[in-house]
């Protein structure tokens, strides 16, 4: 996994993200302020800005600059949450990177992102789809499956993960001010989620 696949996983969520955004947003009408779709493309259009005129050279940096362009161009919430995560994998993440590596460092991510956020699972937010992904990843370590693999696998768990937000009452965020009427609809920041972690997939494919 090489600097060139990390920037490409950028470009390719920031594809999917405009692609979506509309979606994204749908789901922010019903259980928050309308702008997750917005806000995001936004963001990773900066992103893709910060990362062609930086020329990161390793895996680290691509991460580093992603956060930290996240953090900066972002209005809302998840700005600062996806920053987090990308930013600590970019601390955590020693080169050459391998697919234990890799995992070790998403784990960092989630867990900056669930104490930044003090979310935890079944809370309905993008934590539901990365904690699964996570846990896929380090399976799919543990098993010795190909990065292929291991990236489609963390791709599935996190969109069954988004899936499973639809039921759950929203304890953070926005969400959690409507209480009760948060059911039924499924979390953006965990739809988001499913995105990069879909366009990993796809680029490492
Ligand atoms: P805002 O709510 O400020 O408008 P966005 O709409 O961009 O920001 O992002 C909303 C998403 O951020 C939610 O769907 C949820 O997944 C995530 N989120 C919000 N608050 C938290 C939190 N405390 N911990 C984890 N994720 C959160
Ligand atoms: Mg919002
Ligand atoms: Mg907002």
């Amino acid at each position: 996994m090489d600097t060139d696949l990390f920037v490409a996983w950028f470009e390719e969520t920031a594809r999917l993200v405009r692609e979506e955004r509309d979606r994204l947003t749908r789901l922010d009408a019903a259980i928050g302020d309308a702008d997750h779709g917005t806000n995001l493309d936004r963001g990773l259009t900066e992103v893709c800005k910060a990362l062609a005129d930086s020329a990161p050279e390793s895996p680290a940096a691509v991460l580093t600059t992603a956060g930290t362009t996240l953090i900066r161009r972002v209005g809302g919430a998840s700005g600062p949450l996806y920053g987090s995560v990308f930013r600590q994998m970019g601390k955590a993440l020693l080169t050459p990177v391998t697919l234990a590596g890799f995992s070790a460092a998403f784990e960092a991510g989630v867990v900056a992102v669930e104490r930044l956020g003090k979310a935890a699972l079944g809370d309905k937010t993008m934590v539901d789809a990365l904690a699964p992904a996570s846990r896929a990843l380090a399976l799919a370590v543990r098993d010795g499956v190909s990065v292929r693999e291991a990236l489609d696998q963390a791709a599935r768990a996190a969109a069954e993960g988004a899936k499973a937000t639809i039921p759950m009452q929203a304890r953070k965020g926005r969400a959690s001010y409507l209480g009760e009427r948060s059911i039924g609809h499924e979390d953006p920041g965990a739809a988001s989620a499913v995105l990069f972690m879909t366009a990993l997939a796809t680029v490492a494919g």
